[in-house]
């Protein structure tokens, strides 16, 4: 049997860390085709204005985001999370490792994100915004200079009603494209994988959004969603698997970190580098993050994503050159990981052509990590996380151990996905899985 024209053991010979995936051992994957920034640049026509662009949009509607979700108020409407430093779980890391880490480690705190309490809140928030905007302005309802406070009248309500958003999702794309097209008006779909957690569908039925539930799993529910969609010319696909809407959204993040940075003093060149680990599912968010990072820090960010040994399915989609042409399960792979975020059997083939060769390396880490990780983060720093946010942890660690060579001046910053959503009892339920496992 043949995958994307070579037989499994040409793969294997032609690569020997694909073995090591198959066998769902943690990996460290150092890229072969990471470029300059100068040669990495695509000449499809993605650039810094684009994200600029994106940027320039969200302070529109920011008066309006403040007004229809307090929690932003203070913020101005400009959904946004703090970067902390972790010394307590980088000196733990250091300790269990064995491995003294170069440099500070800090965590960047998606799951504190308003709104939705994930990563998704940058790229599905900005999306669901920009549909909007682009359906008032092209009905001739809204301007460019407008106030958009007035976006909360409800003839704009009615005017939103007669459209509907579908999207198909592990669960946090799903909530953060639920609660803000629901807030403005539209009629909202969420096509849910098997994976889904259930407190995730709860939350968003009782937000008044219609959840449809698959038996498969996450390309199945995206499949299912696009199908769906494309039969009504009044609903708009949110498609996680090639939108460069989401795409942008998510880079955003890179200009926002870099005013953080600087607010705290800390300096990024080439005798300070940039460490950024991300976790990856099917691509976007990471992706979006890197590529915005990669144009504001160009070589002196280093970026590398970070999956469940179960489901790295953009680390084979990178090895391979195949990108979304291969699945995990090509490779003997269950993509059964308790990290529902990331739990994707097949990347996308957008990022991965895009992302590719800015990227520094890509890591996988085993589920019951994820969870020591957790049960620590909580201890150590009382920063609370779901299981797929605890992904990017372990990569200072990584490439301490590599040939990066990090020095005491480099930055490591692991991004915290999500976990700001996550009810009580589930909580209380991870730590203690992740306590068990450390008695083990
Ligand atoms: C979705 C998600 C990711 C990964 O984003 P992708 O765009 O799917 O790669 C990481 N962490 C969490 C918590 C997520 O919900």
């Amino acid at each position: 049997m043949e995958v994307a024209g070579k037989t499994i053991d040409e793969w294997t010979e032609a690569h020997p860390v694909i073995k090591e995936i198959m066998a769902a051992e943690e990996v460290f994957w150092e890229n072969p085709d990471y470029a300059q920034m100068n040669e990495a640049i695509s000449n499809n026509g993605l650039s810094m204005a684009d994200i600029r662009d994106a940027e320039a949009r969200l302070k529109r509607f920011a008066p309006y985001i403040a007004k229809v979700f307090p929690e932003t108020e203070a913020a101005g409407g400009i959904i946004e999370s703090p970067l902390k430093e972790i010394p307590a779980m980088k000196e733990w890391l250091e300790q269990e490792s064995g491995t003294e880490i170069p440099g500070r480690l800090m965590l960047k705190c998606d799951n504190q994100l308003p709104i939705s309490g994930s990563v998704k809140a940058r790229g599905g928030i900005y999306e669901v915004l920009k549909h909007a905007e682009d359906l008032a302005i092209s009905k001739g309802l809204l301007k460019e200079t407008d106030d958009y406070t007035s976006l909360t009248e409800p003839r704009f309500r009615d005017f939103f009603s007669g459209y509907s958003i579908t999207v198909g999702s592990t669960g946090n794309l799903g909530l953060s494209i639920g609660i803000m097209s629901a807030k403005m008006g539209f009629r909202v779909t969420v096509h849910m994988s098997a994976d889904a957690k259930e407190w995730k569908k709860n939350l968003l039925r009782e937000k008044g959004v219609q959840v449809v539930e698959h038996p498969d799993d996450y390309s199945k529910a995206v499949e299912e969603g696009r199908r769906q969609s494309e039969a009504d010319p009044n609903d708009h696909f949110v498609d996680d698997e090639n939108s460069r809407t989401l795409f942008f959204g998510y880079s955003v993040a890179a200009l926002r970190l870099k005013d953080q940075l600087e607010e705290q003093g800390i300096q990024v060149d080439a005798e300070h580098p940039l460490f950024v680990y991300l976790p990856c599912g099917v691509g976007g968010g990471p992706g979006g993050i890197a590529f915005g990072l990669k144009q504001v820090f160009g070589d002196h960010a280093h970026c590398f994503f970070a999956e469940p040994t179960h489901a790295p399915c953009m680390l084979l989609g990178l090895v391979t050159g195949k990108h979304d042409e291969v699945s995990v399960r090509d490779f003997g792979l269950d993509n059964k990981t308790d990290a529902d975020g990331l739990a994707v059997g097949r990347p996308s083939g957008f990022v991965g052509r895009e992302v590719g060769k800015l990227l520094a390396g890509s890591f996988t880490v085993r589920d019951e990590e994820l969870y020591r990780l957790l049960t620590k983060m909580s201890e150590l720093e009382n920063i609370r996380l779901e299981p797929s946010a605890l992904a990017g942890v372990p990569g200072a660690v990584r490439v301490a151990r590599s040939g990066f060579n990090p020095t005491p001046e480099a930055v490591h910053i692991a991004w915290a996905t999500g976990g700001g959503m996550v009810p009580e009892d589930v909580m209380s339920a991870d730590i203690r899985k992740g306590r068990e496992s450390q008695m083990r």
